[in-house]
């Protein structure tokens, strides 16, 4: 996991690694500054974990938000 990078922050909604204010995924502004392990969907229709999570979109995700 990076360490001190810029405000690297995890949507409570959705569970995407987002780095502004607000996700840009479902636009939620409950953002968590902290979560545990990093998913990296690059293809959610073909992957198991991301049909599990309901994640639609490739990018990175948090495993667990704090
Ligand atoms: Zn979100």
């Amino acid at each position: 996991m990076k360490q001190g990078s810029v405000k690297e922050r995890v949507c409570r909604n959705c569970k995407r690694i987002v780095s502004g204010d607000a996700c840009d995924l479902c636009g939620s502004t409950n953002l968590a500054p902290t979560y545990q392990g990093l998913l990296i969907v690059l293809k959610p229709e073909l992957s198991e974990i991301a049909a599990l999570l309901n994640i639609k979109k490739e990018g990175y995700y948090a495993v667990k938000v704090k």
